[in-house]
């Protein structure tokens, strides 16, 4: 039923967030932590939004979402047609609305933020989508002039899976490659249930399934596909393989075990409770150990999060700079704190310390952080601080360097030193070899998942122009 929207709502009604299951089963459960907005809920905090003339939070939000127009027909109580809108610039709202860093990117751009508390964006685009998906929306692709063209897609993360949304819905054919059995990429192996459960994904298949995608999973390009044989095989080629080659620490100790590395350890407890049976990712059980975790990005939190729900004794995250400076989301941090995990900011890894070759802690020494030229702080030693604290397993969550596989290079995509896929001055997302394509991770090193959809939506744009192009040569051929 609509209703009708309260301009004035943001006078009258404060910032509430969805309700959060209670911390005792919070910290034991592998499931999302937020509960859903009730239709009631949902618009009245939609009504917040004051639909600025020229709003921010658009402007913020990478793939520029039209957020006072979708807020204002979920205020109305239309959900479908919010769905719909959602989906006019976004390939997976129901992720974004769930894991993108909000408190960074749209909801810091609300014109409420300050003084009021921004409206929340990212639930309500959540509540928008999940709603409609039960209400029975699907995207309607009957106007849709199907194209003669055949593209191959490898990696079916957010990158792989905005450019099959994009494609699809322009009539183009696709299949997309995975080495794994589950579609989503980081979201599925690596992003644990409690921030986004497997079922998402699960539902975003038979949504893309319906739509004509088709998925060839358990297929690893480069082994059981060489890559020259795909280009024999399709029109073009989009590549959003992302970046899995962790940061490597140096530190004294380390050669004699402890080590737990961190996504083997989420990707692991995600094997383990759907049974998966990805080979290389055992189950690591932490329960009972002190565990350590160093680092303070989404990795770092995740890791810490997981052990709290596998029980471990103590769970602490060592960052080098302060809480302001950590590059997660604050809101992450702050479930993490809630959840049971100990900081120590300001505090820099010197060694590892072991008893008769069995991890009992880490040496640190506690950091100031001094101006720089680069912009930010920089953490300087403060002599005689030195301590221990301690430790049983520690997990090094310093992020992902690039990890082109050496294939990319004979089928003629050049990378840059830093191993990053170099893109051509043509067209956006188009490779030094005009039939291939690529974004995510792998174009702009371990990022988001919103900007890997926003790269792969202009790239799809791009496969299309290339496509219209070249097709009467295709024809000939
Ligand atoms: C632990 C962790 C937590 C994160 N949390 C957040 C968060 O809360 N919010 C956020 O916005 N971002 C988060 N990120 C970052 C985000 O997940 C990535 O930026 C995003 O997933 C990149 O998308 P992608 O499609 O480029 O790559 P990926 O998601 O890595 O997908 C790449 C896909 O390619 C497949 N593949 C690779 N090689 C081959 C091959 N040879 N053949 C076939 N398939 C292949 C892989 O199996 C995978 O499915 C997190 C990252 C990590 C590691
Ligand atoms: S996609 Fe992300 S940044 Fe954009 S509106 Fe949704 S939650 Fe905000």
């Amino acid at each position: 039923m609509t209703r009708k929207f309260d301009h004035f709502a943001f006078l009258s009604r404060s910032r509430e967030d969805p309700d959060v299951f209670p911390l005792k089963v919070r910290r034991s459960e592998f499931r999302e932590i937020y509960k859903p907005y009730s239709q009631e809920e949902a618009a009245d905090q939609a009504e917040r939004c004051l639909d600025c003339g020229n709003p921010y939070c658009e402007w913020k939000c990478p793939v520029h979402n039209y957020i006072p127009n979708w807020l204002k027909l979920a205020g109305e109580g239309r959900i479908l047609e919010a769905a719909e809108l959602c989906h006019e610039t976004n390939s997976l709202p129901e992720v974004c609305g769930r894991i993108c860093p909000q408190d960074r990117l749209c909801e810091q751009a609300c014109t409420l933020e300050t003084g009021f508390g921004a409206v929340t964006i990212g639930a309500i685009e959540r509540y928008i989508v999940d709603e409609a998906f039960k209400q029975g929306w699907r995207p309607d692709l009957s106007h849709v002039r199907t194209r003669p063209w055949s593209v191959g897609i490898v990696g079916a993360g957010p990158a792989g899976l905005a450019c099959a949304d994009v494609l699809t819905r322009n009539g183009v054919s696709v299949t997309v490659y995975d080495r794994y059995p589950e579609i989503g990429g980081l979201l599925s192996f690596g992003i644990p249930d409690f921030k986004l459960e497997l079922s998402v994904m699960r539902r975003r298949r038979e949504v893309l399934e319906g739509a004509g995608v088709h998925f060839r999973l358990n297929c690893e390009i480069g082994t059981d596909i060489q890559a020259h044989e795909l280009e024999h095989m399709h029109d073009a080629l989009f590549f959003g393989i992302g970046t899995y080659q962790p940061v490597e620490a140096s530190l004294p100790g380390m050669e004699k075990g402890g080590i737990v590395p961190a996504l083997e350890f989420l990707i692991g407890q995600t094997n383990h409770m759907y049974q998966l049976d990805i080979p290389g990712f055992p189950h690591i059980n932490l329960a009972g150990e002190h565990v350590m975790v160093l680092g303070g990005g989404d990795t770092a939190m995740d890791c810490v999060r997981t052990a709290i729900r596998q029980k471990a004794a103590s769970v602490q995250c060592v960052y080098r700079r302060n809480r302001e400076n950590m590059p997660g989301s604050p809101r992450e941090v702050s479930h993490a704190m809630k959840e049971g995990v100990k900081f120590e900011f300001n505090a820099q890894p010197l060694s590892l310390i072991h008893q008769n070759r069995k991890l009992t802690g880490l040496e640190i020494a506690k950091t100031r952080l001094v101006a720089s030229n680069t912009g930010r702080a920089r953490p300087e030693l403060i002599e005689g601080s030195e301590q221990v604290l301690p430790a049983t397993a520690l997990i090094f969550a310093f992020g992902y360097r690039p990890s082109p596989p050496s294939w990319l290079e004979t089928i003629g995509i050049a990378t840059d030193e830093s191993g990053l896929v170099r893109m051509d001055d043509h067209l956006p997302g188009q490779t030094s070899n005009p039939a291939i394509f690529a974004a995510g991770d792998m174009v702009r090193g371990s990022d988001l998942v919103v900007t890997a959809i926003a790269d792969a939506r202009e790239a799809a744009q791009s496969i299309i122009q290339y496509l219209e192009v070249k097709e009467p040569q295709l024809r000939r051929a």
